[in-house]
């Protein structure tokens, strides 16, 4: 599996030379869309470049690694734009650059000394200092090839680097597997897992349960409100304020939770996650429509999403199982009761197992994904897992 990612980081103490490498890039490509245009079809990088290396190299002075890259970001653009003539969202135009990118090749054009970027600038090769976080530290650690990247200058002012990079994950084998660990996400707990040591993580989510009642609760307010007014226009917008902060809240709790739940996996030595198939979790739902959070498992599928993502990364493989009965299930004897539950507490009223009530559904899915090796074992291999990929919406 080849797994490509892009890492964004800022640069310390950008100068001028930054500035004007930016503008010249940008005119340098703005010359390079004239031609592509006249064509009146896109062009292949290669062709560009000959059609405009004596210009950018002598009329704008830049080195000749840069020409090529304007060629390939001019032809880069087009290709886009032609793919957007096919699904007739565009039509054919003159495309124009602003000075607010301009793309490096690795070791050509831009490289790494410690924690500094090196480029090369119109005034020669210069060095900027990078903010490193820890989260991106990783993609530093030699196993990971850098593509073409590019430096950009954001809204907000500041110059960034858009490091693009990939790594080849060797493809693990399930039936090679011995670890596996069940996730199981939910409201009360944001996720438990446990693996088959029977090792366990809980993941609260008192604190963003509250949040979020608070935000439901502010969100039913002004739907009435809406309702009464018609849907005036400033309830309107604040509805839609509300979605976007909710939405972004979210999508960072899922990634804290993710991310912990990854390196539990990996102290633990897991190499298979399993996890619920969520498809249809809204129809299986007992609250009443109008309480129903609509956020919520579209947040369950982000999460999963992200889990699996991460895994991925981690070269630990992902399987979905049957959610039906998880929670009700006991994990020793497999008698499913309602009744096997009572609050946090479950007990299994066949034989007697004992255990918290949030960590059984976990356990249940740890058990499921188990199986998925003896089922593929007994068929030879062949069988690949259910799907992964038909559940990322
Ligand atoms: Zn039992």
């Amino acid at each position: 599996m080849q797994l490509t990612k892009t890492i964004i980081l800022k640069l310390d103490s950008p100068d001028n030379n930054l500035e004007e490498l930016l503008s010249v890039f940008s005119q340098g490509m703005n010359y390079a869309s004239q031609i592509v245009f006249a064509n009146g079809k896109p062009m292949g990088s290669g062709r560009i470049q000959k059609a405009t290396y004596g210009h950018l190299r002598n009329e704008l002075g830049l080195k000749s690694q840069m020409c090529c890259n304007v060629a390939r970001q001019v032809a880069g653009a087009y290709k886009t734009l032609h793919e957007q003539i096919t699904i007739k969202q565009s039509e054919w135009q003159l495309l124009k650059f602003g000075p607010m990118s301009a793309t490096f090749s690795f070791e050509r054009d831009f490289g790494f000394s410690k924690d500094a970027l090196s480029i090369t600038t119109l005034a020669g090769r210069k060095k900027y200092k990078l903010q490193i976080y820890k989260y991106a530290e990783r993609y530093f650690d030699g196993s990971w090839k850098y593509l073409a990247s590019k430096l950009c200058l954001h809204r907000d002012g500041s110059y960034y680097f858009h490091l693009a990079c990939e790594k080849d994950m060797p493809d693990k084998k399930i039936t090679d597997a011995s670890t596996f660990m069940g996730v199981d996400v939910g409201i009360n707990r944001l996720a438990v897992a446990s693996t088959t040591d029977k090792k366990c993580i809980f993941i609260a989510g008192g604190e963003i349960k509250n949040h979020r009642d608070i935000r439901s609760k502010e969100r039913r307010r002004l739907q009435k409100a809406g309702g009464r007014y018609l849907g005036t226009r400033s309830s309107m917008r604040v509805l839609r304020n509300l979605a976007g902060r909710e939405t972004r809240f979210m999508t960072a709790v899922n990634h804290t939770v993710s991310r912990r739940l990854i390196e539990f996996a990996l102290e633990n030595d897991v190499s298979v996650i399993g996890m619920e198939d969520l498809t249809g979790i809204r129809e299986r739902t007992n609250v009443p429509k109008e309480f129903r959070c609509e956020h919520s498992s579209w947040a369950f599928r982000q999460l999963q999403n992200f889990i699996e993502y991460k895994a991925g990364e981690a070269g630990i493989a992902v399987i979905y199982v049957d959610p039906a009965h998880t929670s009700q299930t006991c994990p020793r004897c497999n008698h499913i009761s309602r009744n096997n539950r009572t609050g946090l507490a479950f007990r299994c009223e066949k034989c007697g197992y004992e255990t918290h009530a949030d960590r059984v559904g976990a356990m249940n899915i740890e058990h499921r994904a188990r199986d998925w090796r003896y089922i593929l074992e007994s068929q030879g291999g062949f069988v690949s897992p259910p799907d992964a990929t038909r559940f990322c919406t």
